[in-house]
């Protein structure tokens, strides 16, 4: 992670005439020598950091989802056993600590992804 703003980083994207990558401090492609105003700069690299935010939405988002796939399994699990995976205390009660696992194990991947794609939607 970076602490620069990626709108403040020399931004590099592909060159609108010739698809090469270039980056925004150069005023003519190096590869077409083709002349880029400043809007053209500006906005093709906007383009580049949208989509690399919407990347990164879409990652943080199927993190999200797999973890709340784990949770609902793990949850299901402990209702309904189909992999009884269980500690036995001396006493005879039993700690189904397969389900619970999955269950920490889930809820923790859903908020990291909750918070990833809070945080990306935010920026
Ligand atoms: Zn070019």
């Amino acid at each position: 992670m970076s602490i620069i703003p990626e709108e403040l980083k020399t931004q590099s994207f592909p060159c609108p005439k010739c698809g090469q990558f270039i980056n925004d401090e150069m005023s003519t492609c190096r590869y077409c020598n083709a002349e880029l105003t400043s809007e053209e700069r500006a906005s093709a690299a906007a383009s580049v950091i949208y989509e690399k935010k919407a990347a990164s939405i879409g990652s943080q988002k199927r993190t999200m989802v797999m973890g709340f796939v784990v949770l609902l399994a793990s949850f299901a699990n402990l209702i309904m056993p189909v992999v009884d995976f269980s500690l036995t205390y001396s006493d005879g009660s039993r700690i189904p600590c397969l389900s619970i696992i999955g269950i920490i194990f889930g809820a923790t991947i859903t908020l990291i992804g909750l918070n990833g794609y809070v945080r990306e939607r935010n920026r």
